[in-house]
């Protein structure tokens, strides 16, 4: 699992999608840069989800709210309160952990010595595995999954209860019974805020102290009424935006799973209140088909419902995906209630209330959120598509079998020599091309390596120029993923190539 995921690493600094920002001052972490391939791949990404939730939606419409805003917001949000995570150093190592994901991490580690023994049973038994049947009767799997569950209540209820000092001995009672950092020298828990700080204005006297947003959500509720009035929108509406995020994380590994700087893809949803319900299992399956719909396998999607809620949340369940690392938080889907409009209303002083024609009432409206980070849709696609291949000849090809929607390059134009008038056949064939697809002219080594190296950017197609096209006007269409190729005449290239790269 460490080595693929070392391989995804390598391969998006190697073929231009991610390295570490400022890499020439030995980077910073957990702050990434998107090189040229990556900044495409995030935009299509981008532009999938903006389709999906704004586009196809009548009632939802799109904004672009500041990153900065008034202090005020965060108060009433309670992120100045309530937006931190439970930290513990190890004083022997001075490694900083995150409690909570360290106490995870013990529980992964449980499930992973469950896992071993499924592994171990479907060799023995062989097509006659039955894994159901094996995993609620097998005594240590049981254990280990039970012990696992009580774990994990136990961190909820603590911390729910601030009982800080008990999530410090949940930890050291886990360092003995299973050794993780291999030392058991620990500081006392202490809450730490995420938020960035900054300062607006010159004067030290007159600044006003600010926040680089943690979310984007606040961007949307403090513009409710603003875009309901304007818009004429009626309940039930959204408000859907995509945007930068900053977050002081403690524990930043896992490469861009976890930043300080990344981008959410965020939708409000507006409702009654006492239908949040409803809207709530709507939105968990709306959201989980378009992750379907990318068709990266149904077995590397699951829920997860959570116990232990947020300050503002009434029901709230992640959709998880089988990251190399394992299954992990990819979505949240949060049903909200009043909380956030009805603090900002409190402490704005400005009424942000809906007349409901058909009921003929005013109220708050309750609202369902649907949250994604875009980088880590980004890791998602990204570490499912690499793979490498055994070819029928013994030979192995490294290919990123990324959904062709979202491929950066759709289309490689190839001349198969680089004389005798195939360059500037090709050439021909990206000018016309380049109006509606995003495609490359590469004309450097033999063919079969370019193909290669196509394979490793993801590109799903490649053209390549031979002497017939001169006389017959059609080229070889390759395809990424099954390597076939076929004859197709250039003046249907364009139909083609939509067929397989478009929504
Ligand atoms: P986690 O438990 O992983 O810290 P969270 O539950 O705090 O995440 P939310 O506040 O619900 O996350 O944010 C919604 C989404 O934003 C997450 O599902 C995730 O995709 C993304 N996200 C949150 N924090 C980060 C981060 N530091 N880096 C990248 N993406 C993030």
């Amino acid at each position: 699992q460490e080595d693929v995921f070392k391989k995804v690493v390598s391969h998006a600094k190697e073929y231009g999608y991610v390295v570490q920002s400022s890499e020439i001052y030995d980077g910073l972490s957990a702050v990434y840069d998107y090189a040229q391939q990556g900044a495409e791949l995030k935009k299509n990404i981008r532009e999938y989800w903006w389709r999906a939730m704004v586009q196809l939606h009548e009632n939802i419409v799109g904004i672009d709210a500041a990153i900065f805003m008034h202090p005020t917001t965060w108060k009433a949000s309670g992120h100045v309160d309530a937006f931190n995570d439970p930290l513990i150093d190890n004083k022997d190592s001075k490694k900083r952990y995150r409690a909570d994901v360290l106490v995870e991490d013990y529980v992964a580690k449980l499930e992973a010595k469950a896992e071993k023994e499924i592994t171990k049973a479907r060799k023995r038994f062989g097509d006659d595995f039955d894994e159901e049947q094996f995993v609620t009767t097998h005594p240590r799997v049981i254990k280990y999954r039970e012990q696992g569950q009580a774990i994990l209540k136990r961190l909820g209820q603590s911390l729910e209860r601030e009982d800080l000092a008990d999530v410090k001995a949940l930890i050291e009672e886990l360092e003995i019974a299973c050794p993780l950092s291999g030392s058991r020298n620990w500081t006392d828990v202490k809450q730490f805020n995420l938020m960035f700080g900054t300062k607006l204005g010159a004067s030290a006297d007159s600044a006003m102290d600010l926040y680089l947003r943690p979310e984007t959500a606040q961007g949307i509720f403090v513009n409710f009424l603003n875009v309901q009035k304007t818009g004429r929108m009626k309940i039930p509406f959204g408000i859907a935006q995509i945007g930068k995020a900053f977050r002081n994380e403690i524990v930043a590994r896992q490469f861009i799973f976890r930043m300080r700087e990344f981008e959410q893809m965020e939708m409000q949803f507006f409702i009654r209140p006492g239908s949040q319900k409803e809207w709530y299992e709507h939105w968990k399956e709306a959201r989980l088909k378009w992750h379907l719909s990318l068709g990266m396998g149904s077995e590397n999607y699951r829920f997860h419902d959570h116990e232990k809620l947020a300050h503002y949340a009434d029901a709230a369940a992640d959709i998880e995906f089988r990251f190399p690392f394992g299954f992990k938080e990819l979505e949240g889907i949060h049903s909200r209630t009043d909380f956030d409009l009805a603090n900002h209303e409190k402490y704005s002083g400005k009424k942000l209330q809906y007349f409901d024609p058909e009921l003929n009432e005013h109220y708050t409206p309750y609202v369902v959120e649907t949250s994604i980070g875009l980088d880590r849709m980004f890791l998602a696609v990204f570490s499912h598509s690499l793979q490498e291949e055994t070819l029928e000849d013994g030979s192995t090809r490294t290919v990123l079998k990324l959904p062709a929607v979202l491929a950066p390059t759709k289309a490689a134009v190839l001349p198969l020599i680089k004389r005798d008038g195939l360059p500037e056949l090709a050439h021909e064939i990206v000018e016309e091309l380049k109006w509606d697809f995003l495609v490359d002219y590469d004309e450097k080594d033999a063919v079969g390596r370019r193909y290669r190296r196509q394979d490793a950017v993801g590109t799903p197609l490649c053209i390549t120029v031979d002497h017939q096209s001169l006389e017959d006007k059609t080229v070889t269409l390759r395809h990424r993923d099954t390597m076939e190729q076929e004859r197709v005449p250039i003046a249907e290239l364009k139909a083609r190539i939509g067929e397989v790269v478009d929504m």
